[in-house]
Parts: structure tokens; sequence; C-alpha cells
């Protein structure tokens, strides 16, 4: 396993994070366990305004992707970075607020906001609200009548340009759930003529996710301000905003490519300003919104080997106390990953027969890392997993009635919580029984009991 941001092994052989060594986090914290890198992570972000700043002479806003990772105390890291954050429901908003996020850096999305989500996104003073349809537009006209409203509106176009992704990850070409086409956006700007007391400030548009080509972002810069220019005449007003939206590639593992960061925001940057001088039009502001790409290698999940199987000639099951209801993206994208033996870390790897980490749900598909270089291990060794900052926390579920894991940010040798790991309380916390089945005898009997 490459060892990434702060990790290095220590004098112990043990995998050591934020200079916090892993077994100790284990013992302390439990397994699963995810782990937050926070200098790989505020590194990163520096990386990505440095990128965008040097691509782009205009203003450029980094608009972090909520969807990948989100809690209340990382939304204060993020607003002490001086982010933008982008929130793609209620509870993201609400947990941005929780956090008292400042709401002008809040950009609402969303491709069905309810009456709720709209509300609490105007209420609250969001700074921009990003329309995903005519009814929602519709609606929103209407829930903003008579408000003095601070949010501004961007359209979210379909683009309909391909590209090379799984094709979950896809959401800008035009068979998509996502956004407006052509005709919806000459009808989305009519009504917002008529709407006096909204303001139409940009447009977004989102190509997919795990992108690792610079073409059609190039392409995606130049069609946008087009349409920037059309949309501004037809608004009767200058549009200044433009949201490319995120979905540049991270490298799971070793050998994966993850083109430079440098390589998305140059074709972004040049994109947009070329597209502009040829229409001499002012440069808009640039709001950019990376997701997996500045949180994923943050992360590290660390598991606790509960068996280990050996099935001759064929492969050895590493069974740990993980699965996809933490770990989702394998079963959902084929994602695969590195892994490491964390207390183990100098120890030769055993490449006899090829290697499965698997986890503890009840389904074939429950595979974590897949031909990894591990060694002999044994029930209560410690398994590593990198690159797992994003849509790890954020896509978790209960399934099988596991308790979520807990989070941990680990910086300069301390180690402080983000959220609790579960309890088994917590799983029962919204279960109801009906009325009816609290009285004895109103459950018909049970098969079994039948003669
Ligand atoms: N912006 C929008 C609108 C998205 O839908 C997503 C991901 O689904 C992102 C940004 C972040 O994408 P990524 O995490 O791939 O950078």
């Amino acid at each position: 396993m490459r060892l990434r941001g702060t990790m290095r092994v220590n004098e112990a052989g043990r995998l050591e994070i934020g200079g916090c060594d892993t077994v100790e986090l284990a013992e302390r914290f439990g397994t699963p366990l995810y782990i937050l890198d926070e200098a790989a992570f505020t590194a990163r972000v520096a990386e990505l305004a440095a990128a965008f700043q040097a691509a782009y002479p205009g203003e450029v806003a980094l608009v972090y992707a909520g969807k990948a990772f989100l809690t209340v105390g990382f939304a204060r890291l993020l607003a002490s970075l001086g982010l933008w954050l982008d929130v793609a429901s209620g509870g993201e908003l609400y947990t941005a607020k929780a956090a008292g996020f400042p709401p002008e850096r809040l950009l609402v999305h969303g491709n069905n906001k309810s009456d709720e989500e709209l509300r609490m996104s105007l209420e609250g003073g969001a700074g921009r609200l990003v329309v995903d349809n005519l009814p929602e537009l519709r609606r929103l006209i209407r829930l903003a009548q008579g408000k003095a409203v601070q949010t501004r509106l961007l359209l979210r176009i379909r683009p309909g340009i391909p590209v090379h992704t799984h094709n979950h990850m896809q959401t800008g070409q035009e068979d998509s759930k996502f956004g407006l086409g052509p005709d919806e956006i000459t009808q989305a700007v009519s009504l917002l003529r008529d709407a006096p007391h909204l303001r139409l400030v940009g447009l977004h548009a989102h190509l997919g996710s795990q992108l690792h080509d610079p073409e059609p972002y190039r392409r995606l810069a130049e069609g946008m301000v087009a349409w920037l220019e059309r949309v501004g005449e037809l608004y009767g007003q200058p549009l200044t905003e433009l949201d490319v939206g995120g979905g540049w590639a991270v490298a799971y593992r070793e050998g994966d490519r993850e083109p430079p960061i440098g390589l998305w925001a140059e074709a972004v940057g040049t994109g947009v300003q070329e597209a502009a001088a040829a229409r001499e039009m002012p440069l808009p502001r640039l709001l950019v919104e990376p997701g997996r790409i500045a949180i994923a290698p943050a992360g590290t999940t660390l598991y606790r080997v509960g068996a280990v199987k050996t099935i001759p000639g064929v492969r050895r099951y590493v069974v740990t106390d993980g699965g996809l209801y933490e770990n989702v993206r394998a079963a959902l994208y084929g994602a695969n990953y590195e892994a490491a033996a964390a207390n183990k870390m100098t120890a030769p790897p055993d490449r006899s027969l090829p290697t499965r980490v698997v986890g503890k749900n009840c389904e074939s598909g429950d595979v974590i890392a897949d031909n990894v270089a591990l060694p002999p291990l044994e029930p209560g060794d410690l398994v590593a997993v990198p690159v797992t900052g994003a849509y790890h926390y954020s896509m978790a579920s209960n399934y099988n009635r596991l308790p979520r894991p807990a989070v941990v940010v680990v910086h300069e040798g301390e180690a402080e919580l983000l959220v609790e790991r579960e309890s088994y309380a917590d799983l029962i916390r919204h279960d109801r029984i009906p009325a009816r089945w609290v009285q004895a005898g109103a459950l018909p009997e049970s098969v079994s009991r039948r003669p």
C-alpha cells in the first residue's frame, strides 16, 4: 500500500496517521473506524486553490461538495479554510447551519427539492440555489413571493457532453435526470423575467464523477460561456457566475490514473477565458465543486480481522468487521482498494493465493478490497484501507442492523471524534410497535406453534 498524506510506519512496525498509532486508535475508538487525516485534507484544499488561481485570472470560489463527506465538526473546518459548501439535501443544509457555516457561502443543490428544503434555503439566507427543473422553479417563485430574498439563483443545465466513467457516475449526458435542456432553459428565463423578487446570476453543470480526461471540461467551459451570454441576453441582465461542478478522479489503487489537478484547472480556466474573450465578455466568477478529489485520499478505514478462510488453490478470504454497510462503493460501482496490515506493516506479503478482504454483510458482493498484498493474518489483526474519505461515511447504512462506525480526525498526534459510533439503542430509536400488536393475542399465532 502506498503511504499517503501523513501516513508513516513507526518503530513498532505499525501504521501511523496524523501522528497517531492506528493500533491505539482501534483500541480507543473500536473498529471499523473511519480516520480522517486533517493535514492531508488541508494540503489538498491548498493544492486545489493554487491550481485554479493559477489557471484562471478571474475570481474563483472553491465549493466543497458536502455529499462526499459532511459532519457538523467538519463543516467548521471547511468554513475556517474559507471554502464554500454545496449541500444537496435538507439534511446537509441542516448540518451546515448547525455548524454555523456562513450562509452566504452555501450553495443548495438537489434534483427534487421539497417545499421545506426550498424554505430552509431561502429563510436561512443560503447564498446560492441551483434550480434543477421547471416545476421546482415555479414552486420557488411562489414560495419566495413577498419575501426579502438574499438567495441568488443558478440554472443547472444538461450540457449533453458524454464522459468516460461508470454509468452511475455520469450526470451531464442528454439522457439524465439532472438539469434543464435548451427549451427548458428558455422557459425558466421567461418565468424569472416575471419574478423580479428572485435574481438569476449564473449557470451550473456537473459532468459526472471519477473523470480523468480534461477535454470534456474544456468543452463544457466553452459551451457554458456561450450559454451564459445567451441566457443573459434573454434575461435582460448579464450573468456573472459559472459553476462547472466537480468530478476530477482520484487513484484508489497504485496504478490507477490520477492526473494532476492542474490539468483539470487548466482545461476549465482556459476554456472559460478563451470563450469569454471571443465574445468580449467580462470573466465570470468561476465556481468549482470538488468532492472526492478533496477528501477521498485523506480518509482511511481501519478494520479488525475476525477470521481468515483459505480455500486451497482458490483464494484467501480476510473477513473483517466492515462491509457494504460502511463501504457501498465496491457493490455500487465495482470500486477496488488497496489494503495493509496496520499492525504488521513490515511483514512480507503472503502471495501464495489471491487475497480478498471482505466484510460481514450477508451479500457475496460484500467485498472491501480484492487482490491485495497482505501478510499472513490472524483474528485480531488490523487491516487499513486507504482513500476512503469520500462517499464512505456519507453513504453508510445500517444494513443487517449494523451500527455505523465512528469517525475520528487525526492531527499532530491528537485524535478526536467527529462522529460517535452508533449503538444498538440508536438502531431501534425510531422503531415503533403498532398499538394493535402491543396487546396480547392481537397477532395471529405463529405458524410454528400450530399443530
Ligand atoms: N457537484 C455536483 C452537482 C455533484 O452531483 C457532485 C457529485 O455527485 C459533485 C459536485 C462532486 O463530485 P466529485 O465528488 O466526483 O468531485
